[in-house]
């Protein structure tokens, strides 16, 4: 074996250099089936090279033969690996399976097996020889059958790669055209170097195949650099089109499908319809997407555009981006879908809990700000975090006052202890039940309830019993007195006889005292009225028939001033205790004067009076004279001898039957007790 320096092998080595330069870095990124089967291309074409470079260099028959045997290695390998890349880049994969690749390399196999036994068969060169050019020795041979077989083959192998790239190329967007214009270029150029080769143009006595592989490699090297296809075009397809579960669709200026993931295909149409290449309309099955498709593609419409398709049960959300061409020029669409069913469905159940947990607090909070009682939440510090309307009105403490030192008082022991504090605290006139209670990881609530009115009621009830048990010990103790009086044996019959009425007359105040009680009593429960129709003149003067006498007998001057009015639905048994209270009281705080007893209609009512001379209310006491029990402290000491109950029963009965009683008084110069009873509906109208 010997060689030679010869500058015919210089290219012949570049192009395996480059080749195997290419094939390394191809086959780097083997995980992706393109650069695989590029990488193994580019392999064969350097083994080719580099033994087609021995070839020239070897200076013997021998060498010369064994090499050019040799590149039949790679030169059989390449036209089905060409074949198999373009399906594989143009993603034609379903046509390679195992079978047909096999099928592929098949021809190239035998022919490789004829090639490398020639020294045996001479099936693919019959004769070689040895001629010299330029002084180098130039390996010379004929060509057997199966050689033309194979050149025909190799071309037809490249042809079909062609035509992948070409339709590929017309289907495809404008963005990868270049690419593969650049692909078809490199795939052209081999077939133009063998045509040379094979009408007898090459200037060589060589083949112009080397010169023109190292270009095709240079082109397919600036489209690996320049576009970087290896690298994008697999993994962003792989790893970020086909497996993101949204769908991605790809359309160019004229709405015809370029690309289509996975997930968009299930989206879009049933069952395994080609999809690439359609226009949209025509891919897209159902109508109302279609409709919704075409709606956010349209030109002119934003970019980013959404919208929301739903489709029997499932919602979709459509979305678009224009794909530009160095920097502005718009090649087309990417339209982004994704199923939001679930997102939806969660959504509106959030919505649904937010709905009710808003109403529930806004529920409480109505509940808070209307009650009564007062609440004010503190922090752990004591500082009011929150609290509701009644709680300003009672403690101004919100505004920047202190709290009251009972308060402080209070919330320091509950602070203390972590536990509930409650105690009964006096702010002014009012008394509250307080409370403080911790709130875990907030800090404290405190509530305050007036107990005021409790209070006075207690009192009242204190007041009662002493009052009562005064009245009747009163009476009890001259019924004793008299009583010995008239037992004692020295007592003249005058004595007995007088103190017998003393007796009586305290006998019947009891009486009186505890029969109002008990009709108070009876008053305050719920009674049923027996209404009737009554005249309210005819009434007072029943009620002051006797009463009338005694008047007179004082000296008082008695009038009555009934003017015409019509009836009332009225228990009259209730009124005649009304009108008796009155004037009974008028006669008795009268000492000189008239007593005057009057009735009159006013708009929608009639109005029952009773005005005497006699001493009249101060004002302090006014407001107070239709409490029970309460008598003023202007009324002579004789005539102390009423309970306190006959003013406060008949403001009961008035205000029973729908009405009001009010007192009008001067001190000295005399009261007008004046009560006013509701006309019955028609009545009323008549008299407007
Ligand atoms: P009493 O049995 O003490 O009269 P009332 O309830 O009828 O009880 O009256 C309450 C108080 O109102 C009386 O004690 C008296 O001080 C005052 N009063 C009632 N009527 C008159 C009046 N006509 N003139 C002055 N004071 C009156």
């Amino acid at each position: 074996m010997s060689f030679h320096y010869t500058p015919y092998a210089i290219p012949l080595f570049l192009s395996a250099a480059i080749s195997g330069a290419l094939a390394w870095y191809s086959l780097r990124r083997r995980k992706q089936a393109e650069a695989f089967y590029f990488g193994l291309a580019m392999l064969a074409l350097s083994w080719w090279a580099l033994c087609y470079g021995l070839h020239v260099c070897a200076s013997d028959l021998p060498t010369q033969y064994l090499f050019n045997r040799l590149k039949y290695v790679g030169v059989m390998a390449i036209p089905p690996l060409w074949v198999v890349l373009a399906l594989q880049y143009t993603q034609n994969q379903r046509y390679l399976s195992r079978r047909n690749v096999l099928l592929l390399f098949l021809p190239g196999a035998i022919l490789l097996f004829v090639v490398l036994t020639n020294p045996w068969t001479h099936l693919w060169w019959p004769s070689i020889w040895v001629e010299d050019f330029n002084g180098y020795p130039v390996f010379k041979r004929t060509h057997g059958l199966l050689y033309y077989a194979h050149t025909i083959l190799s071309y037809l192998y490249i042809i079909v790669g062609l035509g992948i790239y070409v339709r590929f190329y017309r289907r495809t967007a404008r963005i990868y055209r270049s690419q593969s214009m650049l692909m078809i270029i490199a795939a052209s150029i081999p077939l133009v170097a063998s045509a040379l080769t094979q009408i007898g143009l090459s200037p060589l006595p060589w083949g112009l195949d080397p010169f023109f592989f190292t270009l095709s490699g240079a082109l397919i090297a600036i489209a690996i650099f320049r576009y970087r296809f290896l690298d994008i075009i697999p993994v962003a397809r792989r790893a970020i089109v086909d497996q993101i579960p949204e769908g991605v669709i790809v359309i160019d200026a004229n709405h015809r499908i370029v690309d289509v993931n996975p997930a968009a295909r299930t989206m879009l149409v049933a069952g395994e319809t080609e999809m690439i290449g359609q226009p949209l309309d025509a891919a897209v099955q159902d109508p109302q997407l279609e409709q919704a498709l075409f709606q956010i593609i349209k030109p002119g419409g934003q970019p980013g555009h959404m919208q929301d398709v739903h489709l029997d049960g499932r919602v979709l959300s459509l979305r678009t981006t224009p794909l530009l061409h160095e920097g502005d020029e718009s090649v087309g669409q990417i339209i982004l879908l994704e199923d939001i069913t679930e997102r939806i469905a969660a959504q509106q159940e959030l919505e649904t809990l937010y709905r009710e947990a808003e109403l529930q607090r806004e529920r409480l909070a109505l509940i808070i700000s209307n009650a009564s009682d007062a609440i004010v939440l503190f922090d752990a510090e004591a500082k009011i975090l929150a609290d509701n309307p009644a709680a300003r009105k009672i403690l101004p403490a919100g505004h920047g006052e202190p709290l009251p030192p009972a308060l402080q008082k209070l919330l320091a022991q509950a602070q203390a202890t972590s536990k509930t504090a409650n105690a009964e605290i006096s702010l002014g006139e009012q008394t509250f039940h307080v409370l403080i209670a911790p709130v875990p990881g907030t800090g404290l609530v405190l509530t305050m309830h007036d107990v005021t009115h409790f209070q006075k009621l207690a009192e009242m009830k204190d007041e009662f019993v002493k009052t009562v048990s005064h009245d009747m010990r009163a009476p009890l103790t001259s019924i004793l007195g008299y009583a010995q009086i008239a037992q004692h044996g020295s007592a003249s019959p005058e004595a007995r006889q007088k103190a017998m009425q003393r007796i009586e007359t305290s006998v019947w105040r009891m009486s009186k005292l505890i029969n109002d009680m008990l009709d108070l009593a009876h008053l305050e429960s719920d009674i049923e009225l027996n209404l009737a129709s009554v005249q309210l003149g005819r009434l007072a003067r029943t009620a002051s028939e006797d009463l009338e006498e005694e008047a007179q007998a004082k000296g008082l001057a008695f009038r009555y001033e009934l003017y015409d009015h019509p009836p009332i639905q009225a228990d009259p048994q209730r009124i005649i205790q009304v009108w008796r209270n009155l004037v009974e009281n008028a006669v008795k705080y009268t000492s000189q004067g008239t007593i005057t007893i009057r009735v009159e209609t006013m708009q929608k009512q009639v109005l029952g009076q009773v005005v005497d001379t006699g001493i009249g209310i101060q004002p302090i006491d006014a407001p107070y004279v239709f409490d029970k029990f309460f008598r003023a402290e202007n009324v002579p000491a004789e005539q102390r001898g009423g309970a306190g109950l006959g003013l406060s029963m008949a403001k009961l009965i008035v205000e029973k039957h729908g009405g009001r009683i009010w007192v009008e008084s001067e001190v000295g110069a005399g009261s007008a007790f004046t009560f006013s009873l509701p006309l019955p509906p028609e009545r009323s109208r008549a008299n407007e």
